[in-house]
């Protein structure tokens, strides 16, 4: 087996098939796909063209896109540094330009030295130079403006905002386009 089908990733659809999450994308590596399929487990969409894999008695495709029998609830987004960062669009909260996750930084809008908790209400993406400058005051007292108050996002919000991203459409599989973005316009 080549290592580009090795590496195969197969795209998890909820059962209203759309996918389980965009942020981060679910996908499973396509042999746990396959072995879902097999038992049952999962409704098989679509399998990757010309790829065929073969056993030394059967051969066999690779599932591209799966999706799950029943539905599953989504839970409340985890507070994490990539879901914050996402909530507010990789865009520093105070001059509102896009930065790449390296450049960004964590600002707890009440400082923690003023009893800010770290907390989705408190905590905003800044630019290192918006950081420094805000330091250890209120936006009020260091005369910065958020773009917005922070809030709790849930996952549909997150995955809405992770569809829009620029660069994440680059990273994905053509054969899954019409499953992500199935209601753009059709571009014949
Ligand atoms: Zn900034």
């Amino acid at each position: 087996m080549s290592a580009a089908v090795a590496n195969l990733r197969t795209l998890v659809l909820n059962a209203d098939m759309q996918p389980l999450s965009w942020a981060p994308l679910s996908v499973w590596n396509w042999q746990d796909a396959f072995v879902a399929v097999i038992q049952g487990r999962v409704i098989q969409v679509k399998t990757y063209d010309d790829v065929v894999v073969r056993s030394a008695s059967q051969a066999f495709q690779i599932p591209a896109v799966i999706a799950l029998k029943r539905y599953r609830r989504r839970k409340r987004a985890p507070f994490t540094r990539f879901n914050l960062f996402l909530r507010d669009e990789f865009r520093c909260q105070y001059c509102g330009d896009r930065f790449e996750a390296r450049d960004l930084t964590f600002d707890h809008v009440i400082p923690r030295s003023r009893g800010g908790v770290s907390a989705w209400t408190n905590i905003v993406a800044a630019c290192r130079a918006d950081n420094i400058r805000k330091a250890n005051k209120t936006p009020q007292a260091a005369g910065m403006k958020l773009l917005r108050p922070p809030f709790e996002p849930s996952p549909y919000q997150l995955d809405a905002t992770a569809r829009q991203l620029p660069w994440v459409k680059a990273d994905l599989h053509q054969t899954w386009m019409d499953f992500l973005y199935w209601d753009s316009e059709l571009d014949i």
